[in-house]
């Protein structure tokens, strides 16, 4: 078995008051793997990826290659460097270019040389299809395209593992597919990765196991044709089958 990369234990975590938003979480994901995890709206998706961020404390602990990390203040930085994270909703700068999105936090964060940065930036740009568009400002871009660059944004700083948090939910169908053929190339690389999606075919494709998540818990945990095709729960049958519209009677 590969390396542990990301692990949890116990995790746990509440906003002011209410109840708990995550139960004791654990969970790990090994290098090259791809964990995909789906859920009903509310159960706490967005929360669990911003808590392995570091962008929202918790209860329990969060370890990186078997480190706690979530305990020490001041190292933050230099741990949520390591996970790159691309949210649905881009957070490109909008009056940079392009490539200044790509290559500002490798440039001022990790202090890499500037020309080293600028050739890799240009070589994931094209990889993704954007060579053209380097100079381009995000407002001048599709959607799709956008989410193309946020991703190339996370990649250049060499993450040892990416959090996806429905990349692809605020996109036209017609951009999906660019986007998530990009993250499939990226998990037959070899990428760790950590998605979660309301694209359930995609899912299927791209998971080595689903984690199914419902009101702040793990209700299951199984290969994606075993998840898909033999839900154990029924909540998990329950949120399958408000995917299927031809079931309804209209
Ligand atoms: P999901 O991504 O699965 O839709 P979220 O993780 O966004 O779910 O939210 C889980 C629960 O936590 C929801 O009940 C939501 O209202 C609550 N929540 C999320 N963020 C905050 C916040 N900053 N303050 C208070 N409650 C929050
Ligand atoms: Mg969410």
């Amino acid at each position: 078995m590969e390396q542990v990369i990301l692990e949890t234990a116990g995790l746990t975590k509440s906003f002011e008051q209410g109840a708990a938003v995550l139960k004791k979480i654990d969970f790990s994901i090994h290098q090259g793997e791809v964990v995909v995890i789906v859920g009903p709206s509310g159960c706490g998706k967005s929360t669990f990826l911003r808590c392995l961020n570091l962008l929202e404390e918790a209860e329990g602990d969060i370890l990186l290659e078997g480190k706690i990390i979530n305990k020490e203040k001041k190292n933050i930085h230099r741990y949520r460097e390591q996970i790159g994270m691309v949210f649905q909703s881009y957070e490109l700068f909008p009056h940079k270019t392009v490539l200044d999105n790509v290559t500002l936090a490798p440039l001022l964060v990790q202090k890499r040389e500037k020309e080293e940065v600028r050739q890799e930036a240009e070589k994931l740009l094209s990889r993704v299809g954007l060579a053209e568009k380097a100079k381009s400002y995000p407002r001048q871009l599709s959607g799709g395209q956008k989410q193309r660059v946020a991703i190339v944004r996370a990649l250049i700083m060499h993450p040892k593992v990416l959090l996806l948090d429905e990349i692809t939910a605020a996109l036209d169908p017609e951009m999906v597919r660019e986007v998530l053929q990009v993250v499939l190339e990226l998990a037959r690389e070899g990428m760790t990765m950590v998605i979660v999606t309301h694209e359930m075919e995609f899912a299927r494709a791209v998971a080595d196991r689903v984690i199914f998540l419902d009101q702040g818990e793990i209700v299951e945990e199984e290969k994606p044709e075993e998840f898909f095709s033999y839900p154990k729960t029924d909540r998990a049958k329950k949120f399958l089958n408000t995917f299927h519209y031809e079931a309804l009677e209209i």
